[in-house]
């Protein structure tokens, strides 16, 4: 039989991996897809938990999706975007800005997350400079925060395992202190707190208001500084700061949206609006790599004017507005439109997080869980009184993971923190098992 795993290792360099730990565990070679499981070569099965990197978003090969898909790919692959459209990208279009929180009504394609951030960030840099600001040159984003790997996604992030080594060529950001329910310095609850660190945000805009062009945000959930999740109070707060200092306020959807936090965007929870909203992941249900920001009308009209004044757009990617992307994302609204799979999502998530809590929270190194939608997250800590973490070089959530992969259940830990972020259509079966097996080995590693 061929040794896929062994040709794979000789081709290729494999996203946020170090290469080396494959010497010991080699890759899963994934020879196909249905629902929430993945299946490879030799037929062994596995539950995807973490929707393969948060974007597989109503299972694999979902007969709907892959249709679509399929008549699209007879019909028509690409065209060019410029001066060219297509009905797929119309009728899109049409449906998010009826669903999309109020104002929010045109639409940039890009082909993936970390690109439509930096749309977006060109964007309110040049609304600025053509509106008489073009002292608003700088960007804020929060603490902790994650916005893609680009060098200026990267730059407005800040988790230091991704930015640190690349400092020296990012750009200069306003850091602002964000919120750490978990370790609150002011010692309040999230439940019940009136966000007293919001503070550190005022104090940040009357230091740089004047010179930032925009603030950008992951609304109610920093997922890859390890599912931090904050309250809908803090982006209300934002939004008044934002527009008493004339900064746009970007909302990084990326992996909040589409149902991911019980609404359909994360900023709902809050019953305000960004300036620009970049979607990605869940966009497409993970068939396709696909972006879109967009943003208001307001934004939109500084930018109209005659070709020779120069106020144009002047932004392109080769696969902006994709058809065989649009189609699957009109596919993904079709499932989504009668609210069915919300619902159900959002009554399951109560089961989900009751579960995790009954089985982790006693449990020694258990410091928190937390929940938003389905998305559950179980923060390990080597001392449950002090929350001190453990020694990052043990890589404890690693060893959990790789425990888990070899019972079937994909994990991928974010640094000492589990966490489950399924397909919105998972069965309490599937979560029950997820839950068994992550408690198992996670008892098998920490005693
Ligand atoms: C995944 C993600 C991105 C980057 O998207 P890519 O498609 O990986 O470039 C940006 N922001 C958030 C919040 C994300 O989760």
């Amino acid at each position: 039989m061929e040794n896929w795993a062994e040709k794979d290792l000789k081709y290729i360099w494999h996203p946020c991996s170090q290469m080396k730990d494959y010497e010991e565990l080699k890759p899963s070679v994934i020879e196909r897809g249905e629902g929430v499981y993945l299946y490879d070569v030799e037929g062994k099965k596995y539950l995807d938990v973490i929707s393969s990197w948060w974007c597989n978003l109503l299972g694999h090969c979902n007969p709907h999706i892959s249709e679509e898909l399929k008549k699209q790919a007879g019909e028509l692959e690409h065209v060019i975007f410029a001066n060219f459209t297509h009905k797929q990208a119309i009728r899109l279009c049409e449906r998010l800005s009826k669903i999309l929180p109020e104002g929010l009504c045109k639409f940039n394609f890009t082909d993936n997350g970390s690109s439509a951030i930096e749309a977006a960030m060109k964007v309110s840099f040049q609304y600025h400079e053509q509106t008489g600001n073009p002292q608003k040159t700088r960007f804020m984003a929060l603490s902790e925060a994650y916005h893609g790997e680009t060098i200026g996604a990267l730059s407005v992030g800040d988790c230091d395992l991704y930015t640190k080594l690349y400092k020296p060529i990012l750009m200069d950001i306003v850091r602002v202190q964000g919120p750490d329910c978990y370790r609150c310095p002011y010692g309040k609850n999230r439940e019940t707190c009136k966000c007293e660190c919001f503070e550190k945000a005022e104090e940040t805009f009357a230091k740089y208001g004047s010179e930032t062009a925009a603030m950008l945000v992951e609304p109610l959930l920093q997922g890859s500084a390890g599912m931090k999740i904050y309250p809908p109070l803090y982006l209300k707060k934002l939004r008044e700061l934002c527009d008493k200092y004339n900064v746009h306020l970007i909302a990084d959807e990326i992996a909040t949206g589409y149902g991911r936090t019980g609404k359909m965007f994360a900023f709902e929870h809050a019953g305000v609006s960004p300036d620009i909203m970049c979607l990605s992941k869940g966009l497409t249900g993970g068939y396709m790599p696909m972006a879109v920001f967009v943003t208001t009308q307001k934004i939109y009209d500084a930018f109209y004017d005659d070709y020779n004044t120069g106020k144009a757009f002047m932004h392109s990617h080769t696969y902006s507005g994709n058809p065989l992307a649009c189609s699957c994302a009109n596919a993904v609204l079709d499932l989504l439109e009668d609210g069915k799979i919300l619902e159900r999502a959002r009554e399951n998530a109560v089961y989900f997080n009751k579960i995790i809590k009954e089985k982790f929270l006693l449990h020694k190194n258990v410091g928190e869980v937390r929940h938003i939608g389905l998305i559950n997250a179980i923060e390990l800590v080597k001392n449950k009184e002090t929350k001190e973490p453990f020694d990052g070089k043990l890589r404890t959530g690693y060893q959990i993971y790789k425990k888990a992969l070899k019972r079937g259940v994909i994990l991928r830990p974010l640094g000492d923190v589990i966490y489950f972020n399924p397909p919105l259509i998972i069965e309490r079966k599937d979560m029950d098992y997820a839950v068994e097996v992550a408690f198992d080995c996670m008892t098998e590693v920490l005693g």
